[in-house]
């Protein structure tokens, strides 16, 4: 979650600061104009009765000590947190993509924070006091509304919600600065949009280091509007993930890049394609019958599709993933570990799951050349992935450098603006022969065998 406010300008990074420091440097966010796609997590820890009693007792310091190094495990460079009071703690996570890592923060938090703790005066037998917390969250997707009130407010009132109802871990988002678009008429011009076809798959050319050859492309969904703003791919995928449209979405990009894949290998271009999922997705048991379906509608080989999910999909739905993923892989599809290392979650299910591709989150990379601890963290993910028998693929690369280093590093794959952006088909097409007329040497002009 580093977002870069830690080391710019920080002079002090300690992680523990007081409410009033938290909210100032809550508001310095929002002057400065630095992204959201920030969380504040209030932690109310007063479910337990052990705790109110312990609150009379010396010990109370203990708890909250241990409480304390849980908190401090879990964060990263910028993210900071508060005691409250001694039954609220309030923690701001920065540089979050979206709700659902959100959620797994406070998940991961709230389960770190119920492990049993030890606790006792000296003169006492030792006890184990038991937290049982409920967290509420609000996390803010832009800038103009991340003010440092409304955050507060929002995340507050979902700690009420989360206290009053069953849920343990509640987390709103904030409308962000795309607010203009209204949510229920977004909604309804993508739904017409589906509908009509007016959607667009571009493809961003993946390439094989050793070789450096494009072997792969990303499918990334456009909706191109003459004459209206562009609509980011990620809301498009955020709207249709919360207004049921997402399995119509996933058919039509699966369908859309197959039917280009199967074209390509006409003209010659034998690339596979990765297309992504969402955690919907995998609740959805008649999926890999349909991939299953596709792939014989325009005969292209198994082989060729990659499924691309996060890890806070996966986790999110750890039981049913296996299962899905082992279909999938039986029917013969590539699997990939999307945006890797931005998760919380542990490293258990890399044995367990049946993936091909590790793809390392853009945030590692994009610094790799001046961060060391970039370069030390896509290093241990590259070694990561090849343990577990699996490429890795970095993404976001910009540079030559960066690509340079990922080479020395071991990295198999790269994709990012350094080669091209997501395309349309046939300006893919034009960038691949360039690209291969670029690399054949041209052969020496034939002398003439008389003058
Ligand atoms: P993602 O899967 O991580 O896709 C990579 C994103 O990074 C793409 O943004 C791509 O254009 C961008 N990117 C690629 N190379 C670079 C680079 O060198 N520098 C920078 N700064 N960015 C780079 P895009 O197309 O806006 O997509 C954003 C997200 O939306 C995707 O993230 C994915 O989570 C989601 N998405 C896109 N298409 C689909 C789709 O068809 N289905 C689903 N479920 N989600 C989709
Ligand atoms: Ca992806
Ligand atoms: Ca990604």
């Amino acid at each position: 979650m580093s977002d870069g406010t830690a080391k710019a300008g920080d002079t002090d990074a300690r992680p523990r600061i007081s409410a009033q420091e938290l909210l100032s440097q809550l508001m310095e966010h929002h002057n400065a104009g630095v992204p959201g796609r920030t969380v504040l997590l209030v932690v109310a820890l007063n479910r337990s009765d052990r705790l109110l009693a312990l609150a009379q007792e010396p010990h109370t310091l203990q708890v909250l000590t241990e409480v304390a190094r849980r908190v401090e495990a879990l964060l990263r460079p910028g993210d900071r947190y508060s005691f409250v009071s001694h039954d609220e703690t309030w923690v701001l996570l920065c540089d979050l993509p979206n709700v659902s890592l959100a959620e797994l923060a406070g998940s991961t938090l709230r389960e770190s924070l119920m492990r049993p703790i030890l606790s006792g005066r000296d003169d006492q037998e030792p006890t184990h006091v038991t937290l049982r917390p409920v967290i509420g969250g609000a996390w803010s997707p832009g800038g103009a509304l991340a003010e440092a009130h409304l955050l507060v407010r929002e995340a507050s009132d979902a700690c009420l919600r989360a206290q009053r109802s069953d849920d343990n871990v509640l987390i709103t988002a904030l409308d962000s600065d795309m607010a203009h678009v209204h949510r229920g008429a977004l909604e309804r011009e993508v739904r017409s949009a589906l509908h009509g076809n007016e959607l667009d798959v571009y493809f961003q050319p993946q390439i094989q280091l050793a070789t450096s050859k494009c072997v792969a492309v990303e499918a990334l969904v456009r909706w191109i509007r003459p004459d209206r703003p562009a609509i980011p791919a990620a809301q498009i995928a955020s709207v249709c993930e919360e207004r049921g449209m997402m399995g119509q979405l996933t058919q039509y990009v699966l369908n859309s890049s197959l039917r280009q894949i199967s074209l390509l290998r006409k003209q010659g271009i034998d690339v596979a394609v990765s297309i992504n999922l969402s955690a919907v997705t995998l609740l959805d048991a008649a999926f890999p019958a349909l991939v299953a379906q596709a792939l014989a509608t325009w005969g292209v080989s198994p082989d060729r599709l990659m499924l691309e999910l996060t890890e806070s999909a996966i986790v999110q739905n750890e039981a049913q993933a296996i299962g899905f993923m082992k279909q999938l892989r039986r029917q013969g599809c590539m699997l990939a570990i999307d945006d890797f290392g931005t998760g919380y979650s542990s490293f258990s299910y890399l044995k367990q799951f049946p993936l091909t591709e590790l793809k390392i989150d853009q945030s590692f990379v994009r610094n790799i050349t001046e961060e060391s601890a970039d370069h030390r963290i896509v290093r241990a993910l590259v070694d990561l992935a090849h343990t577990f028998g699996m490429q890795a693929l970095a993404e976001g690369v910009e540079t030559e450098a960066t690509l340079e280093r990922l080479i020395e590093l071991g990295c198999d794959r790269a994709q990012g603006f350094h080669y091209a952006p997501a395309l349309e088909a046939h300006a893919f097409v034009d960038w691949f022969r360039q690209r291969e007329a670029a690399a054949t040497p041209t052969p020496a002009r034939a002398e003439p065998a008389f003058r």
